[in-house]
């Protein structure tokens, strides 16, 4: 089993991955720039090399988490900025050796064409991947459905993807918490939910899993992320552990996003991982 947990780059790419390994875990994700902003870097290419190197030493996988501004939808104003922004987030993740860049879905930008967000998020994707010839790919994750119900569906996902120009450039990131709170999973559903994924060919291209648990009840559309192990979310233990333990998720890395100063830690979390579900 591949588990691992959000790191950060206070003392650099290097710096991220040794945190992750320290934690023992065999996986990671990092914000590749300041989480906050849209700023094109000027990143150290040594440092990014060097963190490469260290991963494949390590047997370590990492994902980068896009700044939080970064929308596939952007308003017009916005438009250059977050191309330019995601081609960097690219650039500094394939130098670091990482799978994929993580994405939300976009979101609803008219009342009256249910189509142009579509429209938008393609322009968008396509634009970038066009530009884009490096090996990371970029990793669509699913909503929560806070602002509308756009990306919360496996269809709407896949559909995505098979419209793009660039299909294989694009992967897929699982979001536990945002599964469950947008009703894509409630954990009584597990099997349908795999079932519906493999015939829309999916899992095919999840990459990464974003391991969390949800302080919110199945369909509230909150995104709001709790931990795996301290019986403060709503999503049960034994359905936790049946998405984590099922054979179709074995190869795929599962990263938390969980509060890291509630009680618990990211790296306690993982060992209790490896204990109760690792093999
Ligand atoms: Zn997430």
């Amino acid at each position: 089993m591949i588990f691992g947990s959000h790191v950060s780059i206070r003392n650099g790419y290097l710096g991220a991955a040794k945190r992750a390994a320290s934690y023992d875990a065999s996986a990671y994700q990092y914000f590749p720039k300041n989480p906050r902003s849209l700023t094109i870097k000027e990143f150290d290419n040594h440092d990014a090399e060097a963190c490469k190197a260290y991963c494949q030493e390590h047997q370590l996988q990492s994902i980068a988490h896009t700044p939080y501004p970064t929308s596939l939808t952007p308003s017009k104003d916005k438009e250059e900025l977050t191309i330019a922004s995601l081609l960097n987030d690219l650039e500094i993740a394939n130098a670091c050796g990482s799978i994929g860049v993580v994405v939300h879905y976009g979101s609803q930008i008219s009342e009256t064409d249910p189509l142009a967000s579509y429209h938008l998020m393609l322009y968008t994707l396509n634009t970038v991947l066009s530009r884009w010839k490096g090996e990371t790919l970029i990793l669509l994750e699913n909503n929560a459905g806070t602002k509308g119900a756009l990306g919360t569906t496996f269809e709407e996902l896949v559909q995505i993807r098979n419209l793009c120009e660039f299909p294989e450039k694009i992967g897929f990131c699982l979001d536990t918490c945002h599964a469950f709170a947008s009703g894509l999973w409630n954990g009584e559903n597990t099997e349908e939910f795999f079932k519906k994924g493999q015939e829309l060919n999916y899992f095919d291209h999840l990459k990464a899993i974003h391991l969390n648990n949800s302080k919110y009840p199945s369909g509230s559309k909150k995104d709001r992320h709790a931990n795996i192990f301290k019986n403060n979310g709503f999503i049960k233990e034994e359905h936790l552990k049946e998405m984590v333990t099922s054979p179709i998720l074995k190869e795929v890395p599962f990263i938390l996003e969980t509060p890291d100063d509630e009680g618990i830690t990211h790296q306690e979390e993982i060992s209790m991982l490896q204990e109760r579900w690792g093999q």
